[in-house]
């Protein structure tokens, strides 16, 4: 192999994984929803955790919550109903036993576990009603002489909606040959890295995917290996660069000062039916102030889930519109863009201000007029998903940008419709909101020159969602529960274990929920939302969610953020004990969201661990989304197995700004060198962190 030139490098790097072998377009459209359209992308889709399949663990010396590969014979396989049609394969290795239990499975497989076959299994290990156990295990007929054990730690890739573990694996390995053969460009100086002691991006890159056996799979989970390190100080110091490169390029030009002479802002927020709460009054000053003056501001609007961001973002559109000009807001999905939608015309209608929707599903007739209104200048609030974005969207005069959920936006998308806006040698202002809980203190480091506001208390009256800890053997209590609910006129949420790595088994057992759910409730009217549904189908059974066509929404954990259904009171949450701290506050966010009582079930399967049992308690005693997040750093020590993507700062794929926090400094530093020395590294760096955003916000 000849050496990389770099010509030849720069052309490996543009490689569409469409060339690789056995990448098809379907499979390219999968990998797609990952983010992944280069090669070079797949190095940069990071495993969630590991597992060690280097070692047969014996079963004598099994414990519960321990992921391992054992090895033994079958002793019996039967098919038994226990509530449920299941079968269990009762294996022995001479230390000790293990049962294996499947739901789902062929009379192929239950002759395959013939008595005397002789498997190798990896999974959970659980403490059952027959000892310890293992649901669904992966497992492989093995001979006496077949060895076949991984030679290094295994990697677990996030959900990929079709794409398998291993596929996923083989592409990542070859995509790390071709990295051997023409490297990938190191866009950080090295003058920053030196200091750091931190390995190069390849060996990095190296290390992640591939840990040697010997490597610590504690240090790993928490995130604290150099190479880790170093990716996360990359993928910080991406996003703090092109932030800043932002607010530099909006510097360049002034704003227009949006002074309101129609009142607009203020008739709006007279017209609402409850007053601002304190928060939110105070918040809005601040960005008042800002789009009064004459530069334009970037300003990071942050707030726990229900605070009343949208307020907030009205008010400002309202000041734009009522000087003349337009604004419009950006939100991640169809449906939120369309529940803002439906808001805003609610608010505006009474003072006569239009307000137009730019979505990618509604008539392209309905669009086009859309589109000529918003030209023209006749409507001067818009409301729009990515569809802002196509050939032929044109402002008259676009004078405050606001980006609802931004972290499930790439930066890139954000200069776009900035973009959009700079006309006359005007910039437009920009309101950037996010329910992320970050520190203060921290959310200042990591958003650099951003200008801050919190809006830090909730609208009064709302009633805490209550939540309760109740063990699976209660289950029935909690479908009584449900009933009740429905009969009150609620409706009810109730949200599918987590399974990290398949979206497949995940909507399988979210299909079943439903199913049994249905059957135990035979009157009330069950919806269903899962990762393998086509967008369009989950945004309808969403929307009839919202509608009360449906009383009972079974869904995986992709609920959608934002989401507002305020006649939702009961939401039941299965497997409780394997989310995270911020994802369970997230999920609870969606009730609690009216005046009347809401309830949070968390089902658990015992037994506990130490740490589920303190998450539980946390989730439990508060619903302050600071707090949560600040207990959420200090639960996550070493040897938590459960990996880094726990924090709920979903737009981050490795790094954790609070474990991370030592680096912020550096990333500071180095992106001022970047911004004096080498601009033009920073698009590259930021598309290959951030990319075009459509990454994120899959939670589920
Ligand atoms: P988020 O900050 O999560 O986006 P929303 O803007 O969706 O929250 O607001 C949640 C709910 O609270 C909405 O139904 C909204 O109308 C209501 N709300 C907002 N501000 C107030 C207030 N000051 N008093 C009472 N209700 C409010
Ligand atoms: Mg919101």
């Amino acid at each position: 192999m000849s050496e990389p030139s770099p010509n030849r490098s720069a052309r490996a790097e543009q490689r569409p994984v469409t060339a690789m072998r056995g990448v098809g377009a379907m499979l390219a459209e999968r990998l797609q929803r990952l983010g992944v359209t280069q090669v070079q992308d797949l190095l940069f889709v990071l495993p969630l955790r590991y597992e060690d399949r280097t070692r047969i663990v014996p079963m004598g010396s099994l414990q519960p919550g321990l992921r391992a590969a054992v090895e033994g014979e079958v002793q019996l396989t039967e098919v038994v109903f226990r509530r449920r049609r299941q079968m269990l394969c009762r294996i022995s290795d001479g230390s000790g036993f293990l049962t294996l239990r499947f739901f789902h499975f062929t009379s192929a497989q239950q002759s395959g576990l013939a008595r005397g076959t002789r498997i190798r299994c990896f999974g959970e290990i659980r403490r059952g009603p027959l000892g310890l156990e293992m649901v669904h295990p992966e497992y492989r007929r093995v001979s006496e002489a077949t060895s076949g054990l991984e030679e290094t730690l295994t990697p677990i890739y996030p959900g990929t909606e079709g794409v398998a573990q291993g596929r996923m694996r083989a592409l990542v390995n070859e995509a790390l040959r071709e990295l051997d053969r023409a490297a990938v460009r190191d866009w950080v100086p090295p003058q920053v890295l030196a200091p750091l002691g931190l390995p190069s991006l390849k060996e990095a890159l190296t290390y992640v995917h591939n840990p040697p056996r010997e490597a610590r799979i504690e240090e790993l989970a928490a995130g604290r290996h150099p190479a880790q390190r170093r990716l996360a100080f990359e993928e910080l110091l991406a996003h703090h660069v092109s932030l800043r490169l932002m607010k530099r390029a909006a510097r360049t030009e002034p704003s227009w000062p949006l002074e309101d002479p129609e009142h607009l802002s203020r008739r709006f927020i007279e017209s609402l039916p409850f007053p601002l709460t304190g928060a939110q009054a105070r918040v809005l000053k601040e960005v008042e102030t800002d789009l009064m003056g004459h530069e334009p501001t970037v300003r990071l609007l942050q707030g726990d889930v229900g605070c009343g961001k949208t307020v907030i973002a009205a008010a400002a559109a309202a000041r734009a519109a009522g000087s003349g000009f337009q604004a419009v807001l950006m939100a991640p999905t169809e449906l939120l863009a369309e529940q803002h939608w439906r808001n805003f015309c609610q608010w505006f209608h009474p003072l006569h201000v239009p307000v137009a929707l730019v979505s990618g599903s509604q008539p392209a007739r309905v669009r086009r007029s859309a589109l000529q209104a918003i030209a023209s200048g006749e409507v001067r609030i818009v409301v729009g998903t990515h569809a802002l974005f196509q050939e032929g969207m044109d402002f008259a005069q676009l004078a405050l940008v606001i980006v609802d959920e931004q972290h499930r936006f790439g930066v890139q998308q954000r200069l776009r419709l900035q973009e959009k806006g700079r006309k006359h040698g005007r910039f437009p202002h920009q309101l950037i909101m996010t329910a992320t809980p970050i520190p203060r203190t921290l959310a200042m480091t990591a958003y650099a020159d951003l200008d801050i506001s919190v809006i830090d208390e909730l609208p009064p009256g709302r009633t805490p969602v209550k939540t309760v800890v109740v063990p699976e053997q209660r289950r029935e209590e909690v479908v009584a529960r449900i009933l009740q609910a429905c009969r009150e006129g609620r409706q009810v949420y109730w949200v599918c274990p987590l399974i990290e790595e398949s979206d497949e088994l995940r909507s399988q057992a979210a299909e079943e929920t439903a199913a049994v759910l249905a059957e135990a409730l035979p009157d009330v009217r069950i919806g269903l939302v899962h990762g393998r549904m086509p967008p369009a189908k989950k945004d309808q059974a969403m929307l009839a969610f919202k509608a009360g066509k449906i009383q009972l929404l079974v869904a995986t954990t992709v609920i959608e953020v934002g989401v507002d259904v305020p006649n939702a009171t009961l939401m039941v949450i299965e497997n409780a004990e394997r989310m995270g701290l911020a994802q369970l506050h997230q999920l609870r966010g969606r009730v609690g969201r009216g005046a009347d009582a809401s309830t949070c079930v968390l089902l658990y399967r015992a037994p506990l661990s130490e740490l589920a049992r303190e998450r539980l308690r946390v989730i439990r005693e508060t619903n302050d989304g600071f707090v949560i997040a600040r207990r959420d750093l200090e639960l996550r020590g070493p040897g938590e197995l459960l990996g880094t993507r726990q924090t709920g700062l979903a737009q981050l794929r490795v790094a954790d700004l609070m474990r991370d926090a030592d680096l912020l400094p550096r990333v500071q530093q180095a992106a001022e060198l970047m911004l004096e020395t080498c601009p033009d590294n920073i698009a590259p760096l930021a598309a290959r962190w951030i990319g075009s955003g459509e990454r994120y916000g899959r939670v589920g």
